[in-house]
């Protein structure tokens, strides 16, 4: 919606007009050309939730951020007047973090070249599952994979979706002296050089105890689906917090009060989803 223009999910006509409020108080508008009626979170993530926008982000982020339970986020909301289930605040997380992540994709700033790769441990339905990680030369968290498996081909896995997802491929490796690394880059990155020791990998096990401390009051996750929703948003707000996101000037239009920077690009992202 632009200057408070309403403008068709259907059809894109601007011919609308109001049509009284929905059971939430939200103006409803009804398109003249097409007739479809909408409001401005129709067509946007947020459609169909009894929460409004700025809720559902506060929530989400809180918890991914800070060493909280879905109960705890939502107590925190109650001492603002907010009263949610924690169910709801799982739900929201389980929804939301990956959208907010995608939509911050087209910010990214460029991923470097030399990464630092390493494995840690979670805990999912009682067994060990493997959080493959890398980050580059200036500390930015490069992609984050969960897997059940630490075989060569896991490994490999972890590089094809990280070159993938950021576009880049690695012209130096480092890795510990994990047996499935050297066939997992001869497969994926046979012309990358691979340094192995541990001064090296230095960095990147300093970097997991950031997500290790996300994870320490909670008694593991139940699914493979949650372990990957949160270890991949703990990575997304950590580069957030990294400064590794160029919003411009939606992080203006988004009048964040905060000098918080993932507080800033969260709610640049929050207006960026909200068509804003
Ligand atoms: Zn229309």
């Amino acid at each position: 919606m632009i200057d408070g223009e309403a403008v068709c999910p259907r059809c894109g006509s601007t011919a609308a007009r109001k049509g009284g409020r929905d059971r939430k108080g939200v103006q409803v508008h009804r398109c003249r050309d097409c007739g479809r009626r909408f409001t401005a979170l129709t067509a946007t993530p947020f459609s169909g939730y009894r929460f409004p926008p700025e809720v559902i982000a506060l929530a989400v982020r809180w918890y991914v951020r800070y060493r909280l339970s879905y109960a705890d986020v939502a107590e925190l909301l109650a001492e603002r007047g907010v009263h949610v289930n924690p169910s709801s605040v799982y739900a929201w997380v389980r929804e939301f973090a990956t959208l907010y992540e995608d939509a911050a994709r087209q910010f990214r700033t460029g991923v470097g070249s030399a990464w630092s790769v390493d494995e840690t441990y979670v805990k999912v339905a009682g067994a060990w599952a493997y959080v493959y990680r890398a980050i580059d030369e200036q500390g930015q968290i490069v992609d984050v994979y969960v897997s059940t498996q630490r075989a060569a081909k896991d490994a490999a896995s972890f590089f094809r979706r990280a070159i993938e997802a950021t576009g880049v491929a690695p012209t130096a490796v480092t890795t510990d002296c994990a047996a499935a690394y050297p066939p997992a880059l001869a497969a994926v990155l046979p012309g990358a050089a691979h340094e192995t020791g541990k001064r090296v990998q230095q960095r990147i096990e300093r970097d997991h105890q950031h997500l290790k401390g996300r994870l320490r009051p909670m008694r593991g996750f139940k699914t493979l689906a949650g372990a990957r929703v949160l270890c991949r948003a703990h990575a997304f707000l950590r580069n957030l917090r990294g400064r590794f996101y160029d919003f411009g000037r939606a992080v203006d239009i988004a009048a964040s009060s905060s000098a918080s920077p993932v507080a800033r690009g969260w709610d640049a992202l929050t207006a960026d989803l909200l068509g804003r």
